[in-house]
């Protein structure tokens, strides 16, 4: 390895899988072109450079650019040591309104994910945007089949994901099935920091917490939300403000937003999407430098009337 960004005692366990992950970990939904086209080859070279940094943990689902995001970040990893990294990927979620939380569908999910990623087991594997399924098959029949892959050897840790917090509160109390990991997303950001609350009941529970979309899926950006983004008017609208303040501070927006994230205390591993070698080295670089405390004063300041606004995640009320 040329560089290493990250001390050896900057690496944390995945709850009490014995899996120790980088605390700035890669997103590959960004390689599905779920923001954008995204160049393959570019992506690959992400993908390198990521690890050559120290980065380990390596975040998919098949639903990312409909299997395009695992079949690039494979590419990727082909050419890495198996055991350098921790290899995250999800079930259960296949479109924007297709989802199969059945045990037949993940065993079947997992198998095309490993054949896409290039790899024979996979170190992660959650349960992907839960509040879209039935909560009690979750835990009555997708967490036990994931149980028993994980005592055949082919997946280490299982986790769930999706955006309303109190899907973790129901998982955890009802799953007879020893969860390794949760990744909760747009709720550790400048906007929004609900995450912060459910943190000691996490740490309670043992389990890992990665802290996913640190710039809130693009919001906390110069280029702002994708047309798709859900935030409300308001959000957004907050979220132009606070970059131009940036702007006009001479900083970007999405450091700013990649520090906060990243100083959270209970988090172990802050997972930031990256599209390139270009943004990948400025969010390593961010999270190496001192926060401006008075800049962030002043864009805490501008979300303080948003502050927590979200979204609605899940089954639509028929
Ligand atoms: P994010 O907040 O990390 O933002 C990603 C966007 O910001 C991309 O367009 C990326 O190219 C851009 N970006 C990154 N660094 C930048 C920089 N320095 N300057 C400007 N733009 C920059 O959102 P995300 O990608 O949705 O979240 C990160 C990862 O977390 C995902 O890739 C995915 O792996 C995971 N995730 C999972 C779920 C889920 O399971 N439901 C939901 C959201 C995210």
């Amino acid at each position: 390895r040329l560089h290493n960004a990250f001390e050896a005692s900057e690496y944390r366990e995945l709850g009490k899988s014995g899996i120790l992950v980088s605390p700035l970990g890669f997103g590959a939904s960004p390689l599905g072109g779920v923001f954008g086209p995204v160049n393959e080859e570019e992506g690959i070279r992400a993908v390198h450079k990521a690890w050559r940094e120290g980065i380990n943990f390596f975040d998919c689902s098949p639903y990312y650019g409909f299997t395009k995001a695992e079949k690039v970040l494979g590419l990727g990893l082909r050419d890495l040591p198996r055991e350098s990294v921790v290899v995250a990927t999800k079930v259960g979620r296949y479109g924007p309104s297709e989802f199969d939380f059945s045990p037949s569908r993940i065993e079947s999910s997992v198998k095309e994910s490993m054949e896409r990623l290039n790899v024979n087991y996979l170190d992660v594997v959650q349960c992907h945007d839960i509040e879209f399924g039935d909560l009690r098959q979750v835990v009555e029949e997708s967490l036990p089949l994931l149980e028993s892959l994980k005592r055949r050897g082919i997946i280490r840790a299982i986790g769930v994901t999706g955006l309303p917090l109190h899907i973790y509160d129901y998982v955890i109390s009802n799953s007879k099935v020893k969860l390794d990991l949760v990744l909760s997303y747009c709720h550790g950001c400048l906007n929004d920091t609900s995450l912060v609350n459910i943190l000691p009941f996490l740490k309670e529970n043992d389990l890992g917490v990665v802290n996913a979309s640190p710039l809130s899926m693009g919001l906390l950006t110069i280029r702002g939300a994708p047309e798709w983004h859900p935030a409300p008017p308001e959000l957004r609208s907050a979220a132009r403000k606070a970059a131009k303040v940036c702007e006009e501070h001479g900083a970007d927006i999405a450091e700013l937003a990649l520090q906060f994230a990243y100083q959270l205390e209970g988090v172990t591993c802050t997972l930031v999407g990256i599209d390139g070698v270009k943004n990948l080295l400025k969010d390593i670089d961010a999270v190496h430098k001192v926060i401006d405390q008075v800049l962030l004063q002043k864009v805490l300041e501008i979300f303080e009337p948003v502050h927590n606004i979200t979204w609605f995640s899940g089954h639509k009320a028929t």
